[in-house]
């Protein structure tokens, strides 16, 4: 099969004629039709993801057929689905919590383990996700950072009537604008640099949309940081009111300086969040089944897998056209 190795940092190797992986008892071969590039991949790429590391074979939001199972029953061969890419070791005491998504020896398909820049992929089958009808293969390949933003926003409180703030829209702010949206948040501003990601925003459900420069109406009480710098945390912090949320979604390249007096002072919570459960991912589903609005538009690019150096070229290089860019084995 043909497979994508990163195997130094800006340099993939389009193997040829890898393996096809064959499934033990537990898992389930997955037939790849397309895997969408995330944020963390393109931070892999340039060799600055503090806990992916080469040579990988990338690629953990994606979906596919299932092609065989390593136990022999035939109940899910030929199904559409998506992954929930975590390999959890289901015996820590997060795990028996049920908080897989912070497991203590925590691995990911595509960041410790083999991807899905690949045209087969081997997944746990417990993991695996069938898609409903109304799920074609673009939105299924959206329930992987969905799923992100529907555990961001159930790790704040209450959202109902709150007014929110989402700072940052990329793929995971727009898809938790969404999420806000749905949930019957109050006004939801959204915050970002680009006029296109602002037109965005505002079709994914965003009350008011504005640059970084431009003054907000307060009162705000739940924030959510969608990029990972000090800019946008001070921010939150500053504007929110007395005994508001900040959720923390950004993945932060360095340490940053913030002030945690106002932190302190106007009794604020600040949560960290990381990936999703299982009834995340279901949410996810049932969401995008419910209604999927403008999801679908989050698509930007398509690549095929030999043209993958490319595809990683221009979402770096072009934050202002490329939101989610699909690669297709
Ligand atoms: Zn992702
Ligand atoms: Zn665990």
């Amino acid at each position: 099969m043909r497979q994508a190795v990163l195997r130094k940092p800006q340099t993939f190797f389009l193997d040829r004629e890898a393996p096809i992986p064959i499934p033990s008892n537990h898992e389930a071969l997955i037939k790849v039709q397309q895997a969408g590039i995330c944020g963390s991949d393109v931070h892999a790429y340039f060799g600055k993801h503090p806990f992916i590391h080469c040579p990988i074979v990338l690629g953990h939001e994606f979906v596919g057929i299932v092609e065989q199972c390593g136990d022999g029953t035939e109940e899910l061969l030929g199904q559409r689905v998506t992954v929930l890419p975590s390999l959890a070791c289901g015996r820590c005491p997060q795990c028996r919590e049920g908080r897989y998504n912070i497991c203590q020896t925590l691995k990911v398909i595509g960041c410790q383990a083999p991807g899905a820049f690949a045209e087969y992929v081997l997944v746990p089958k417990d993991r695996i996700f069938t898609l409903p009808h109304a799920l074609d293969w673009d939105l299924g390949t959206l329930v992987e950072p969905l799923a992100v933003a529907v555990h961001a926003v159930r790790r704040a409180a209450n959202i109902g009537g709150k007014n929110t703030l989402v700072l940052g829209c990329g793929t995971i702010g727009l898809m938790t604008t969404y999420v806000l949206a749905a949930y019957g948040a109050g006004t939801i501003t959204a915050v970002d640099y680009e006029a296109a990601r602002r037109t965005l925003a505002e079709s994914m459900g965003a009350n008011k949309t504005l640059s970084p420069d431009q003054p907000l109406q307060k009162p705000i009480h739940t924030a959510f940081e969608c990029v990972g710098i000090a800019q946008t945390t001070n921010q939150a912090i500053a504007c929110i009111e007395k005994g508001g949320e900040i959720v923390i979604l950004g993945v932060f390249e360095e340490d940053v300086s913030v002030n945690m007096g106002l932190v302190q002072d106007k009794e604020l919570s600040m949560l960290g969040t990381l990936m999703y459960t299982d009834s995340d991912y279901a949410e996810a589903i049932r969401l995008l089944d419910a209604n999927p609005g403008a999801v679908r538009q989050l698509i930007t690019h398509r690549y095929d897998l030999d043209q993958i150096d490319d595809a990683f070229q221009f979402l770096a290089s072009r934050p202002s056209e490329a939101i989610k860019v699909i690669i297709r084995p």
